[in-house]
């Protein structure tokens, strides 16, 4: 059966003592009550190394928010798939909307940071979603079909079965307005089955497809409930323990 994870976005948000402290009190939360689904926390690039000596990653698996699209040389600034994989990271969020948006990020660059990331072995957390202006002209199935697509419908069965995948409507992020439980699903549905037309049911079944924007403790339990949703993105709510734990909690 596929995972349930809830993963955690922490964005630009704390330093890295504060990172580290927060990965503890997590540690410490997560071990006294063990969770019923996969967490992730998704890291600035500098606390990466600190996070993983600090977490248990059986219980806590850690991620980067981003990785480069070529493999090494003169890209100043940039932090390859290797060197995250270097720091003992297992994951990466790949095409999140604020990277779409502010960093010209398109599917042709993801599609190769995402063939980078698996060389290096790291999960992919693979954002998609569409704008409101989307949804409002009724495109919203179009546009996340052509982002999936675009960016991993060259992959084979077996690589693509290493793929998470994570539907954030963008109008839905850090607006404090959530998908309604019933559009999360309908989305969800729409996108194993396109997942089911390329690969197949069985590796359609086995993918988990997490939900984000907007999500928090008071909400989680019944987008969770849906058949087609298996855990979430979380932003804001990831940058507190007992908010975070709240969600978690929802599995
Ligand atoms: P939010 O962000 O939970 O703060 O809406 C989700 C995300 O951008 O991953």
């Amino acid at each position: 059966m596929r995972q349930n994870i809830v993963a955690g976005n922490w964005k630009m948000n704390k330093n890295l003592q504060e990172g580290v402290e927060l990965a503890k009190e997590l540690q410490n939360i997560l071990s006294a009550n063990k969770p019923n689904c996969r967490v992730v926390i998704g890291t600035p690039f500098i606390h990466l190394t600190e996070v993983c000596k600090t977490v248990d990653q059986d219980l806590i698996g850690v991620s980067a928010q981003n990785c480069a699209d070529q493999e090494s040389g003169a890209y100043t600034g940039e932090v390859s798939a290797e060197m995250v994989k270097s720091t003992g990271a297992r994951y990466v969020i790949l095409g999140h909307s604020e990277r779409r948006a502010y960093y010209g990020e398109d599917n042709a660059i993801l599609k190769t940071k995402t063939d980078l990331a698996l060389k290096n072995e790291l999960t992919p957390i693979f954002c998609i979603g569409e704008v409101l202006e989307e949804r409002e002209a009724d495109k919203h199935f179009e546009v996340v079909k052509s982002q999936i697509e675009e960016a991993l419908f060259h992959l084979s069965a077996d690589d693509f079965k290493k793929i998470v995948l994570a539907y954030e409507p963008v109008w839905a992020i850090g607006t404090g307005k959530t998908a309604s439980p019933d559009q999360a699903q309908e989305m969800h549905a729409f996108i194993r089955k396109t997942l089911a037309d390329k690969y197949g049911k069985e590796v359609a079944d086995e993918t988990s497809i997490l939900y984000g924007g907007s999500c928090k403790p008071s909400n989680a339990k019944e987008l969770f409930a849906n058949p087609d949703v298996d855990g979430g993105l979380i932003g804001g709510a990831s940058l507190k323990a007992e908010d975070f734990q709240g969600i978690i909690a929802a599995f």
